[in-house]
């Protein structure tokens, strides 16, 4: 039997993931199978079993199931400890053992810095939002040694409690929460919108100010185009991208935890670029 991946989540149907592993597996010639796979809300941790009893190997979890991930690993690699949340799953022979990881950071970092060519080391960088996705991409954000790292929250109270809870992870970089009132006093050479406003075809509370002249607004959100937040920000002078290089990219990296070797990134980010 070829060795069998999944990704689970709630809902599931839109997830681009079968796509781009199955993309990997041509470019690598390998033979193993990726589903879509939709958990119950109330039974993640029975659909992960079941996933595993059938012969899973490995799985990607998405929204809302990260943090209930992070609560079934036995194991965790210090990113997703950082973060609290785990994304990716590696099923090894002791049938009790899960090994959690959590591959967003290194995701967005590396589209960032290799694909789009930005560098985050000394720059300033704010992200936008305090959810599961901050969550999993500050410690990584910090460890490229940006001048400045803010987070800016509609509620300031759960931006200034992530900040408490990753401070240990976050190699001594000047690292502050900016309320959203105070944001038309700041500005930043890299804007990232980790919020789901997008989803919804909204616009996070950002002023235009906020952009420098040239500088990067990287939108999490994929597939919708140019969303209110990267059209105020190309307005503003900002390059504008949105977030399928970041999706591509963790993925990259569960393909490495899984079968231990790296495949070619950019042609699977052009194609899923042709195809949105
Ligand atoms: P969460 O639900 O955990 O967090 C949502 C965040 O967005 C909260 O901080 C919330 O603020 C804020 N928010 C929601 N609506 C608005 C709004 N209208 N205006 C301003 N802020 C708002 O979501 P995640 O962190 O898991 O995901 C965030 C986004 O990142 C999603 O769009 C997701 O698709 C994307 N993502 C993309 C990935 C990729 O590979 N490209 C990987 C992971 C995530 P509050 O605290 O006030 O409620």
């Amino acid at each position: 039997m070829i060795d069998q991946y999944a990704v689970i989540g709630n809902p599931i149907a839109h997830s681009r993931s079968p796509e781009i592993h199955a993309a990997f597996a041509r470019q690598l010639g390998h033979q193993f199978s990726y589903l879509r796979i939709e958990a119950p809300l109330c039974d993640f941790v029975g659909t992960v079993r079941a996933f595993r009893r059938d012969g899973g190997k490995g799985a990607n979890v998405t929204v809302p199931f990260k943090l209930e991930a992070f609560a079934m690993g036995t194991d965790h690699s210090q990113r997703a400890i950082a973060a609290g949340a785990a994304n990716t799953f590696c099923f090894g022979l002791d049938p009790d053992a899960v090994f959690a990881d959590n591959t967003d950071g290194v995701g967005l970092v590396r589209d960032i810095r290799q694909n789009i060519g930005v560098p985050i080391a000394q720059r300033r960088v704010l992200v936008l939002g305090a959810g599961g996705a901050t969550r999993g991409v500050l410690a990584a954000l910090a460890a490229e040694g940006p001048a400045e790292l803010a987070v800016a929250n509609r509620t300031f109270s759960t931006a200034q409690q992530l900040l408490a809870d990753l401070s240990p992870y976050l190699n001594d970089i000047r690292a502050h929460v900016v309320d959203v009132a105070a944001l038309p006093e700041h500005r930043f050479d890299l804007v990232i919108n980790a919020t789901s406003a997008s989803l919804f075809g909204d616009l996070p509370l950002v002023p235009p100010t906020c952009f420098d002249l040239g500088g990067l607004a990287y939108d999490m959100m994929y597939g919708k185009g140019l969303t209110p937040f990267l059209a105020l920000a190309q307005a503003a002078g900002a390059q504008a991208v949105d977030g399928i290089g970041m999706l591509v990219e963790q993925a990259a990296e569960s393909c490495w935890l899984w079968r231990g070797v790296r495949p070619e990134t950019k042609p699977v980010i052009a194609m899923l670029k042709r195809a949105l």
